[in-house]
């Protein structure tokens, strides 16, 4: 029987690893080869390495946990999207989505079960929060995205399978993936994943130990080996823990600003009842981004609430002097939402107004919104668990909705069934 309490593998690098071995009285050059077999060869059970004997295999086995996450569906979009719904130990789900683009792979990986949030455009933060993600699973939807896009298999790209049966035929998705297959330094370094933001469901920094002991992990060299350039973590604005981004990660930071003003951003977004923009850019100010690094703020368009010549003439004065991209998010609707997207014509002009004043700016595409891949579009399953966590109680108290303080305040009196 799987036991969940055992330390994952995929939490360890070679250092850590070698210490576990030696305190369960195995020798420690084995940790080498074990993560070998994970991240240059896509083998994860200590069963199928073939230089660890049966006997060994079975003591790893006891000691640390070597299941995968469980994929519960795989979905191609049109577009060459694919969304993965991943099963957790204790029957919670998350999503992660693989975007390809000509030049590049990205994975969005999500950093907890729903989140505390509350953002009104958002899906996710409809869900409510179910729990934090551990560093593992973060680094395994990574791993399984891997080896179901075929990055260790020697017929390359399962995508290409599934791409073939539904009929797409975007070939310049495939030539970018053999393409980046044939950059790698060596097969084994080569990634069809090269690029990872932290943009799926969570709020990253609301899980900030768990998703930095997965940076740490993604970009170590006896795993991943992931730069920092490569990774992007994407925050609402939670201000206590933008700094550690800087100083102990170094990867890049994406600020979901969505309105220039306190008024706005309220309505929008609860979180800046507690960080206000002036909080906020204090911080972003005080940030030490690298040398040609900037912030890249996300601003999703809402029709006539965040979206008028006003808007992005007042974001223009927040940002100045901040090396900048703006990332403008045409809004993408889901079941229920309570916003429409800003018109063609209205993204055009909010665009121009930020492009003239010489700010790097573009409009995402939207992205596999065929299987509700897109931003803001993920939501799980995990909601049909009824669960909402006791972490954050005061978030909550402060900004859930109706039907999340009321399931907090009865966990919180222990009036439940
Ligand atoms: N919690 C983090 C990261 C996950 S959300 C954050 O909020 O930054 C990733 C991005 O998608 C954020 O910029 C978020 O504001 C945006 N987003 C959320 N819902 C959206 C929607 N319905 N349409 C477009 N973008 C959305
Ligand atoms: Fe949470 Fe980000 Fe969605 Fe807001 S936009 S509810 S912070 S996932």
């Amino acid at each position: 029987m799987e036991n969940t309490t055992q330390t994952h593998i995929l939490s360890f690098t070679v250092n850590s690893l070698k210490q576990k071995l030696k305190d369960i009285g195995m020798p420690s050059f084995r940790a080498g080869q074990i993560l070998g077999w994970i991240y240059d060869k896509g083998i994860i059970n200590p069963s199928e390495m073939k230089n660890i004997s049966q006997k060994d295999a079975e003591k790893l086995k006891q000691h640390i946990n070597f299941e995968p996450l469980t994929m519960v569906t795989e979905q191609l979009a049109k577009d060459g999207t694919v969304k993965w719904l991943f099963k957790l130990h204790d029957g919670h789900d998350i999503e992660t989505v693989f975007i390809p683009e000509p030049n590049r792979g990205t994975l969005c990986v999500s950093s907890q079960v729903g989140c505390t949030l509350n953002c009104r455009f958002c899906h996710t933060g409809t869900q409510g929060l179910a729990r934090n993600l551990t560093a593992d699973e973060i680094v395994g939807q990574v791993w399984m995205a891997a080896k179901r896009l075929g990055q260790w298999s020697d017929q390359p790209f399962n995508l290409k399978l599934h791409v073939e049966k539904s009929g797409f035929d975007d070939q310049w998705m495939l030539d970018m993936l053999a393409n980046q297959k044939e950059k790698g330094e060596g097969v084994e370094r080569a990634r069809i994943i090269s690029n990872i933001v932290f943009m799926g469901m969570g709020e990253p920094l609301f899980n900030w130990p768990n998703v930095e002991k997965a940076n740490d992990t993604l970009m170590h060299d006896s795993t991943f080996g992931y730069g920092s350039r490569k990774i992007t973590i994407s925050t609402s604005g939670m201000v206590d823990n933008i700094g550690n981004i800087a100083s102990s990660l170094g990867v890049n930071l994406a600020i979901s600003i969505h309105a220039p003003d306190n008024e706005t951003r309220t309505k929008i977004m609860p979180i800046n009842k507690k960080w206000d923009i002036d909080e906020l850019m204090a911080a972003l100010r005080a940030f030490p981004l690298k040398e040609r690094r900037r912030i890249t703020w996300e601003y999703v368009m809402l029709k006539d609430v965040n979206d008028s010549v006003k808007h992005a003439k007042m974001l223009l004065k927040l940002i100045e002097g901040i090396p900048s991209f703006v990332n403008i998010i045409p809004f993408n609707e889901w079941p229920g939402s309570p916003f429409k997207r800003s018109d063609s014509a209205t993204i055009e002009t909010f665009k121009n107004t930020i492009a003239k004043a010489g700010i790097d700016v573009n409009v995402r595409r939207s992205r596999g919104s065929d299987i509700l891949a897109a931003c803001g579009q993920l939501r799980g399953e995990t909601s049909k668990f009824n669960s909402i966590s006791t972490e954050f109680p005061t978030v909550v108290m402060q900004y859930g909705t109706d039907s999340q303080k009321q399931k907090i305040s009865v966990q919180f009196t222990g009036d439940v069934a």
